[in-house]
């Protein structure tokens, strides 16, 4: 039988090569076979953060020099790399916690390797989005990463109105800080009867996975503060069938054109519905014209 550690062997590791290599999300076991072996291969480990890249490959027995490659500095830290991959040498790339790239540094070091016409090596691994996504349900068919939404309130709302009406499944970062105002925001734009999955502590000793609707998220979170603890993923159903909503939402608005004006009845239907104010506007004034002409 062959040894875990040459199941790793089958394949070429090309010199002059960069390998963007997945590490853990908080459990160290989760790290693969190859990536394991390719950290011990390259020359040299392009790091987020050089002291927990450090920490994390003393856990392996593992030790090379690394290059800070970090969100402030990552064009000029990638013309050092490139100069390595000149020499020959094989370099890993990794981030902090999860796959590279992801919501992490390692995008603009993968172009500029690219575009200097050295090869980039993918080795999969952990990714939070992921490992929430495989515990999430049927209900989550296709998705949308859309990652960490902007910290202000005016933009954070901007943004999750433009992605109201998208049909798929959204997944969001948040850190635990926001984590109440991001959920509160959320059923405030989106509606509060869609399934929401608030996963924290993904591989690590206070994991949880939390199913409710979007209105119940903020109370649930509310409900004990160690609830808001540690690194969220959290999972959003995507917008129901638009037919089935425009129905809804004229119905509704045509009730409202009863007694009031476009404006008024587009803006009470927006705080009923969660749905977005300059739709419902649309809406109720093509409403307010069919009823002028009957
Ligand atoms: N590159 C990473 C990946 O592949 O998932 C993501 C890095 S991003 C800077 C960090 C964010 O990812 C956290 O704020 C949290 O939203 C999410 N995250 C990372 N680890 C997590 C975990 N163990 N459980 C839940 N969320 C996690």
């Amino acid at each position: 039988m062959l040894q875990i550690s040459e199941l790793a062997d089958g394949q070429q590791y090309p010199t002059g090569a960069l390998y963007v290599v997945a590490t853990p999300i908080g459990n160290a076991a989760d790290i693969t076979v190859r990536a394991l072996h390719v950290l011990g291969l390259v020359d040299r480990i392009a790091a987020e953060d050089t002291r927990n890249t450090a920490q994390l490959l003393a856990r392996y027995g593992i030790a090379k020099p690394l290059i800070a490659v970090h969100e402030h500095n990552e064009r000029s830290a990638a013309e050092r790399v490139i100069e390595h991959l000149r020499s020959g040498e094989r370099l890993a790339c990794v981030s902090d916690a999860g796959t590279p790239g992801i919501s992490d540094p390692g995008a603009r070091l993968v172009d500029a390797v690219r575009a200097a016409g050295f090869p980039v090596i993918p080795l999969p691994g952990a990714s939070a989005v992921v490992t929430a996504l495989s515990a999430a349900g049927a209900w989550v068919a296709g998705f949308t990463f859309v990652g960490f939404l902007p910290a202000k309130p005016k933009q954070r709302a901007a943004q999750l109105r433009t992605l109201a009406n998208h049909r798929m499944a959204l997944v969001f970062y948040e850190a635990p800080h926001r984590i109440v105002e991001t959920t509160r925001a959320l059923a405030e734009v989106l509606g509060g009867d869609r399934q929401l999955l608030i996963a924290r502590e993904l591989t690590k000793l206070h994991e949880s996975l939390h199913r409710c609707t979007l209105a119940e998220g903020p109370t649930w979170l509310e409900g004990d503060a160690n609830r808001q603890r540690g690194e969220f993923v959290l999972v959003v159903e995507g917008a129901p069938e638009l037919e089935e909503a425009d129905d809804a939402h004229d119905a509704l608005l045509a009730t409202l054109l009863e007694e009031l004006s476009v404006k008024s009845a587009a803006r009470i239907a927006s705080t009923l519905t969660g749905a977005s104010r300059n739709m419902l506007y649309d809406r109720a004034l093509r409403l307010s014209k069919q009823q002028e002409e009957e």
